[in-house]
């Protein structure tokens, strides 16, 4: 079949199940999406792999399905469909809308002992299943894990695991994974098993959990695997002597002596509290086959219920499973086992699967539909409560939620108040604290020298994530009370950003890089922009700012720009944003920021003005060398390697909290390793006198 067509029915085939929206990460090669089951109504995440850019990790990303296929835990982040054409991997995957487990101890300094164990049984009942199961992960850390709807941990990226053919007893040689999570043998290249590895990794993870940064940290590669090969590492006073032996046992340098997952399921202090060992035994066993769901689709698809459990039984991967699959979900989670019928008179106004081009719009992605403003996708209530065509709920069993493991019981865990004002406990250390350009070189080439030949399984990228840590800089004078600056007529954009074309050679325009006659070219810009900026904020009514600050985004002919130009006279931009300004942009600005919830990934200020603040930050960004767009109060920021490569992307979203009612920043990190995430945030929101 020619590639074309191929293509156009992988695509079509997304687009006929799956309404697809935002981006919501990315990673080493995928960008995640998030998407929504048109038949079940069910959230889904969509990772997106183009197989060029994957080239020889190709091979990985079929381990990792396949492994995934495997696998079928509560928590384990559960794989509902693939998609392939010739040029794209679309892989369908259980939703987890509360981030990664790094963010979230970030956001709360460290874990107290209590809400640690939570966790960590959950991180010991999925390696225990999935060592039963005979894969090693070999790159556990707190970004691979998500947290669900319910707080449930779930484990994501197998794309490094092995599942060695003579079982998990055999001794594997591929040095992968993340360094500061490597167990000793393995950064030494000895063989080394697998589960024995990933506990040490546990280890590292559980000091995270407890303590908020790293056993073993160091900018220096060498420095860091000599530290990780002796074994040392301090105990911070907080430690109850159960954790610290816990640690100790589980951080053993030689693997002998380590524990096992097997005497971590009932070790004392995993199971203080409970009283029960860990339950790791899966509780949605692979093959099962639920009658209610079997019912729902067969009348749903018209067919026999032995005809639909026959095809549910041929476990494909395809629409069928993803029904299946995200009906089960539906049922344990207590919700109604219904699926959208058939079309009725209604589908027009509620039925995704036919609303009208509107709907279709959202189907397509595009850079531009990345623009989608995150949050924007509330569903809000499952869609099928709002049918009129939808009988009265029924109510089945909450199933076995609530209980340990598991069952986290997320009242229980979840933070109760906004992490205000909050500092790391983790107080980086000077190199940390800014770290410098030549370290960073050094931390990625560290990331590639890791990087070796996956014997067992396939080629192999190490993709180093890393810890993101977000202290609040003190409070400092608000700019819009620098009454001394200069006035200027230029308007608010970003200032010349050197923005590399793909491919060419550049200006190093990251934090990281460039030499220093760029460096000061980069500070003099920023110093010229910064005063522009101030002025802008002092100069501007409400009104007159937003439409500043939408024409900063706004060439000549009105389009969109991915770098700002800046206009030569204020005035004169002014005017043409006055007739350029679509109604939506207009409506996005005039509306103001989003109302959110504290939420941990949420900075607060001590502010009320939601514009200034924004202000603030816009006239930072290219100081940091931060190249961004803006929709209404949401940024997307993007920093670019030496070779035109972004380097890293996040938002950040000015958003109005409601209890208590301040402005708050919404920040999420879209790619990019992640220490230097943290520090460029925390440097723009330190120097936006936030
Ligand atoms: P890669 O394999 O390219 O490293 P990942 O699988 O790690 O990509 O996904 C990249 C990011 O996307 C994750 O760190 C996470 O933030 C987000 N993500 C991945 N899977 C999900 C999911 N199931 N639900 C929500 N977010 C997800």
């Amino acid at each position: 079949m020619p590639v074309e067509r191929t293509e156009q029915r992988g695509a079509e085939e997304l687009h006929k199940y799956y309404e697809v929206y935002e981006t919501i990460g990315s990673g080493g090669f995928a960008k995640v999406k998030l998407g929504r089951h048109i038949l079940s109504g069910e959230k889904v995440a969509i990772k997106i792999m183009n197989k060029k850019d994957l080239g020889v990790d190709l091979p990985r990303v079929k381990l990792e399905i396949e492994a995934m296929k495997n696998l079928s835990h509560q928590h384990v982040c559960r794989l509902y469909q693939v998609i392939e054409t010739s040029t794209q991997i679309f892989m369908v995957l259980e939703y987890c809308p509360g981030g990664e487990l790094f963010d979230y101890i970030i956001a709360k300094d460290r874990l107290s002992e209590k809400e640690t164990r939570v966790f960590f049984r959950q991180i010991v009942s999925a390696m225990a299943y999935v060592h039963s199961q005979g894969y090693a992960h070999r790159d556990l850390k707190p970004e691979n894990l998500l947290i669900d709807e319910d707080h449930n941990l779930k484990l994501i990226d197998f794309g490094l695991c092995a599942k060695p053919k003579g079982g998990l007893g055999y001794e594997l040689m591929t040095s992968c994974g993340s360094p500061a999570y490597a167990a000793p043998e393995l950064i030494q290249g000895k063989a080394y098993i697998g589960s024995e590895a990933d506990v040490w990794s546990m280890g590292v993870l559980l000091f995270a959990l407890l303590c908020g940064y790293l056993p073993f940290d160091d900018d220096n590669c060498m420095i860091l695997y000599r530290k990780i090969t002796r074994g040392k590492y301090d105990n911070p006073q907080w430690l109850s002597p159960g954790s610290v032996l816990l640690l100790n046992q589980m951080m053993q340098v030689d693997p002998k002596r380590r524990l096992s997952v097997r005497q971590l399921l009932d070790h004392p202090w995993a199971i203080k509290d409970y009283n029960s060992p860990v339950e790791w035994r899966s509780r949605q066993p692979l093959g099962h086959i639920d009658e209610d769901c079997i019912t729902e689709m067969a009348v749903n698809m018209k067919r026999s219920r032995a005809s639909a459990t026959a095809m549910v039984k041929e476990w494909r991967y395809d629409q069928t499973t993803a029904t299946y699959l995200l009906l089960l979900s539906k049922k344990q989670r207590g919700k109604p086992v219904r699926l959208r019928p058939e079309p009725t008179a209604c589908e027009d106004s509620c039925s995704p699967l036919h609303q009208g081009p509107q709907t279709r719009k959202a189907l397509h992605f595009s850079e531009d539909e990345d623009a989608v403003i995150v949050g924007s996708l509330d569903f809000g209530s499952e869609f099928i409560d709002d049918c009129p065509w939808v009988p009265a709920r029924r109510h089945t069993p909450k199933g076995v939620r609530g209980q340990p493991d598991g069952a986290a019981n997320h009242k229980n865990v979840r933070p109760t108040s906004p992490p205000v004002e909050k500092r790391c406990a983790y107080s980086p250390t000077p190199e940390r604290g800014r770290v410098p350009a030549q370290h960073r070189q050094e931390r990625r080439d560290r990331d590639q020298e890791r990087v070796s030949e996956n014997k067992e399984n396939v080629a192999s990228t190490a993709r180093e994530k890393d810890v993101e840590i977000f202290a609040l800089p003190p409070p400092r004078t608000p700019v819009s009370s620098k009454k001394s600056a200069r006035p200027n007529k230029n308007v608010l954009t970003t200032p010349n950003r050197n923005t590399p074309s793909k491919g060419t050679k550049t200006e190093a325009l990251t934090p990281k890089g460039g030499g220093s006659a760029s460096k000061e070219n980069n500070k003099r810009k920023a110093e010229a922009f910064k005063e522009l900026a101030n002025v802008e904020i002092l100069a501007f009514s409400p009104e007159r700012r937003s439409r500043s600050l939408d024409m900063a985004f706004t060439d000549d002919s009105g389009k969109k720009k991915r770098g700002g130009k800046v206009f030569g006279s204020l005035e004169r931009g002014l005017d043409k944003m006055i007739t350029m300004l679509t109604p939506s942009k207009r409506r996005a600005l005039r509306d103001g920021p989003r109302k959110i919830k504290a939420q941990y990934n949420v900075t607060l200020t001590s502010q009320t003005n939601p514009d200034q603040i924004l202000n603030q930050i816009l006239s930072i960004l290219p100081e940091k060398n931060v190249d961004f767009t803006q929709k209404g109060y949401t940024l997307k920021c993007q920093t670019w390697g030496d070779f035109g490569k972004v380097t890293m992307a996040f938002e950040l979203e000015v958003c109005m909290l409601q209890r208590p009612e301040v402005v708050g920043i919404r920040r999420q990190r879209l790619k990019g390793d992640a220490w230097v995430y943290k520090h460029l945030v925390e440097e723009i929101l330190a120097s936006s006198s936030i």
